[in-house]
């Protein structure tokens, strides 16, 4: 379905409009957006398109490599592949009830992988599906390993009733040359220690098609009921996994030319260990991730005010954080003029628990209820973008800007995690 086609681009030109369904493209019939982007990289393009209810021909000739010009709605829950696991770290299990229905989604379809990097756990991979990656090269995708132990990964993805091996899966992906992102959720006392080090030894075999590996901390809210029993890394076991890290690294950069193993942002902020360079993220294929997010978004500020070079003092503002990052913003935002007279207020968690500390998860409320603790917010409060659901502009808990502005009493600025947004919105221009 086309949810918008650019003027002046060969969408336009040919006809097309949003509200559009394309049936098939060169007598094709398209089952997703996947498929559309397969059949309509040819130059010359026979469409089928509905609508009104009423089929109609259209003809597209572009100029080889021409974007089209459209952009396609998103899939609805119900057309989403969605996993039959109970994962013990799950996030979606530990979700308050009574919040919006689209978050309840466990969403686990390789084509979300290959089209916006979510992970999957490519347990429920059916035959045609398989077949369809390797025929349509769907790479990269992001894989949820978690444990190379058949058995271990088992009862990480909550005992299912079908097998979950995965190194076969994986290898029939490398062989075929499909590119993977791994990713391990770690757990303490289940999938740490020495079953890490033969998870990440058991995927070097498949490197460079297994390009990456990701470590990122599990994340536990206060809403686990009738769950197994986990708990967070302490600050002592994150320093150690960050010497660990630093060992496999040093090790596959000699072997393999390359780190292949990362470790998350969060994890250094909770060791209190400096963040690695950039150069050490090898280009942030998965910062997405949280892996070298940190660190792209500070050198990136940096750069962005070293070539401001203004003198000038910014606005008063409230800069809201989460907990976890806002020590560093603070003495971030202290080094310049513009950050100078805004306040960080490290909003708490209160709706998911002590243990979430990203700002990305924190909901127009917790905002709300700790900003009007704080007095003078000054000119603006400005909120992470990030904390607002794709497209609807609303936190979690569908509390809008606006309502969190009316409430205090003063304008709510969404900021896009990028370095200009932050230093426009601290400048006011
Ligand atoms: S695969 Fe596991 S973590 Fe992902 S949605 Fe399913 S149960 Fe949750």
């Amino acid at each position: 379905m086309v949810a918008a086609v650019r003027p002046r681009t060969a969408g336009a030109t040919a006809g097309l409009a949003a509200g559009d369904r394309i049936l098939t493209i060169n007598g094709r019939a398209l089952r997703d957006a996947i498929d559309f982007q397969f059949y309509g990289a040819d130059a010359r393009l026979a469409l089928t398109v509905e609508r009104e209810g009423r089929r109609r021909a259209l003809a597209i000739t572009r100029r080889p490599g021409a974007d089209l010009g459209l952009e396609l709605e998103a899939p609805r829950p119900g057309e989403i592949a969605t996993c039959a696991n109970k994962c013990v770290f799950c996030f979606i299990h530990q979700l308050p009830k009574g919040m919006r229905r689209s978050l309840y989604v466990k969403d686990d379809d390789f084509r979300l992988s290959f089209l916006h990097g979510n992970y999957i756990t490519l347990s429920d991979l059916d035959e045609p599906s398989f077949e369809r990656i390797l025929e349509q090269r769907l790479s990269p995708l992001y894989v949820s390993v978690h444990a190379t132990d058949p058995e271990l990964r088992w009862r990480l993805l909550g005992q299912p009733r079908h097998g979950v091996e995965i190194l076969p899966r994986l290898e029939r992906l490398a062989k075929a040359g499909i590119r993977i992102h791994a990713q391990i959720v770690l757990c303490p006392d289940w999938n740490d220690g020495a079953h890490l080090e033969r998870t990440v030894h058991e995927l070097v075999p498949l490197h460079p098609q297994v390009a990456t590996t990701a470590i990122v901390p599990v994340g536990l809210t206060r809403h686990r009921e009738r769950l197994p029993s986990l708990r967070t890394l302490t600050d002592a076991e994150a320093g150690a996994l960050v010497d660990t890290v630093a060992g496999w690294q040093a090790r596959f950069l000699a072997t393999l030319g390359s780190r292949f193993v990362f470790l998350g942002d969060e994890v250094y902020l909770q060791a209190g260990r400096p963040l690695p360079d950039a150069a050490e993220y090898e280009g942030f294929a998965i910062a997405e991730d949280g892996i070298g997010l940190v660190r792209r978004f500070e050198d990136g500020l940096t750069r962005a005010l070293a070539r401001r070079r203004s003198t000038r003092a910014g606005r008063r503002v409230t800069v809201v954080s989460g907990t976890m990052y806002a020590p560093r913003l603070t003495r971030l935002l202290s080094t310049t003029p513009l950050g100078a007279r805004a306040r960080v207020a490290a909003v708490p968690n209160a709706l998911f628990g002590g243990s979430v500390a990203v700002a990305g998860l924190l909901t127009g409320q917790d905002i709300q209820r700790h900003l009007a603790t704080l007095g003078d917010l000054g000119e603006a409060v400005l909120v992470p973008a990030a904390a607002l659901r794709d497209g609807e502009g609303v936190f979690l808990d569908d509390l809008t800007p606006d309502d969190v502005a009316r409430a205090l009493g003063v304008p709510v600025i969404a900021v896009e995690p990028q370095p200009r947004a932050l230093l426009d919105a601290l400048s006011g221009t």
